[in-house]
């Protein structure tokens, strides 16, 4: 019997994309096997097992020994908020650096909870300079948390945290660091910086599809949420619920999101067989070589040197060139797909994203022979296959 309204039934077709946006980027095919297996209950004995084996991989990747780590259930935002909601109270003086898109978000968040935000803007393109917040510390008794970005995905920056982590302990705040696009990528070194509250999303650097923000939080952190006054208006996103389902005594919270948490693990595993350091070592090789490419092919990058992120790269769309026409043109017609911009960067730049499993030089050389064959057609000349040979006389040089 057929219903008019119901669309007929046709096999499922996904096709295959070269992820090479700001995420989410392509899975280890390892990490998607490995989340094929048979459903498992979240308190099971086994499953237990595997929650304490991911909070014990992620460990060497947030770079932390003293700090719980544990994946709460949703995307890098569930993160964002889960750490404003639980370390916030309605009062709580709280300074946010912000110097991208991603930065703007955590405002938003946090002017929802009824905190004291003082907002600190700062110039897109470049890291956020620390002399402004040095200076804000002067206007208050006491600040309770500070947030920054360490990979400002909207911006391609790194943001160096020496001195901010100085600034923090010195007054005596908590540190809040989103380390989205950070993980797996770069070192996030949560320990050195005593980085109170550190989140991140699984589907950049970490090769895993999203659904999961793997977060590290101190033990001065769990203590300022179980001491709350009120507890937080979330109940799914209390960082306290979700530590005690974490924790030793794994007390149930909600229904743990179990092929994701095993996916993760595969993920992690990959990393440490592959090392974090080679890890390192390979996103910044293959943005040196992507860029050598995108310069030879004329266009200008938005950040140089070394705070400069190796899994995505910038660039500003040339004069007269549609943005739009490359993108879908890019997608429809080579099945890569890259990223717009956001913010006071939409329209104005592309963003190339080389994280986890995409960071390698087939997918340069992929883009770069795409890009010189839609661009021409677009009033952009080129010389024929300078992009290709900027990547690769880079690459040759490399090894
Ligand atoms: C992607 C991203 C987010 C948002 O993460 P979702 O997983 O999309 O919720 C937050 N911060 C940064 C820096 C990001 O790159």
């Amino acid at each position: 019997m057929s219903h008019k309204n119901y669309p007929e039934s046709k096999n499922l077709n996904v096709p295959p994309r070269l992820l090479l946006g700001p995420g989410p980027s392509n899975a280890h095919p390892r990490v998607l096997q490995s989340m094929t297996g048979p459903m498992i209950g979240y308190l099971d004995p086994d499953f237990m097992k595997i929650i304490e084996e991911v909070s014990q991989l992620l460990k060497p990747v947030f770079g932390t020994k003293n700090n719980a780590t544990l994946a709460i259930s949703g995307t890098g935002s569930a993160g964002m908020e889960a750490g404003l909601n639980s370390l916030l109270e309605p009062g709580d003086t709280v300074i946010m650096c912000i110097c991208g898109f991603f930065g703007l978000r955590m405002k938003e968040m946090a002017e929802r909870l009824g905190a004291n935000v003082i907002i600190l803007e700062s110039e897109w393109g470049k890291p956020f300079p620390v002399e402004i917040l040095k200076n804000e510390f002067k206007n208050h008794k006491q600040v309770k948390l500070v947030t920054i970005v360490q990979a400002e995905t909207s911006t391609g920056v790194f943001q160096n945290l020496d001195e901010i982590s100085t600034l923090t302990q010195q007054h005596d705040s908590l540190l809040m660091v989103d380390a989205v696009t950070s993980l797996g990528g770069n070192n996030v070194d949560v320990d050195k910086y005593k980085i109170d509250y550190c989140y991140s999303a699984t589907q950049k650097c970490l090769a895993c599809p999203p659904g999961l923000s793997p977060v590290a939080i101190s033990q001065r952190a769990l203590e300022s949420v179980k001491n709350r006054n009120q507890k937080p208006s979330s109940w799914y996103l209390d960082l306290n619920l979700i530590a005690n389902y974490w924790g030793e005594d794994h007390i149930y919270h909600h229904t743990a999101p179990v092929s994701n948490i095993i996916g993760l693990r595969e993920g992690l595993k990959i990393i440490l067989e592959e090392g974090i350091e080679s890890r390192i070592y390979r996103h910044l090789k293959n943005s040196l070589a992507l860029r050598a490419g995108l310069t030879s092919l004329g266009l200008e990058l938005v950040v140089e040197g070394d705070h400069s992120l190796p899994q995505i790269t910038p660039v500003w769309i040339p004069k007269g060139v549609d943005d739009a026409i490359v993108r879908t043109s890019l997608l429809q017609d080579y099945g890569i797909e890259i990223g717009r911009g956001l913010g006071e960067f939409a329209g104005r730049v592309w963003r190339i994203g080389l994280m986890g499993e995409s960071s390698k030089p087939e997918n340069i050389f992929a883009l770069l022979s795409a890009l010189e064959k839609i661009l021409p057609n677009l009033g952009y000349e080129i010389a024929q296959g300078s992009g290709v040979a900027g990547a690769s006389s880079f690459l040759a040089k490399s090894d």
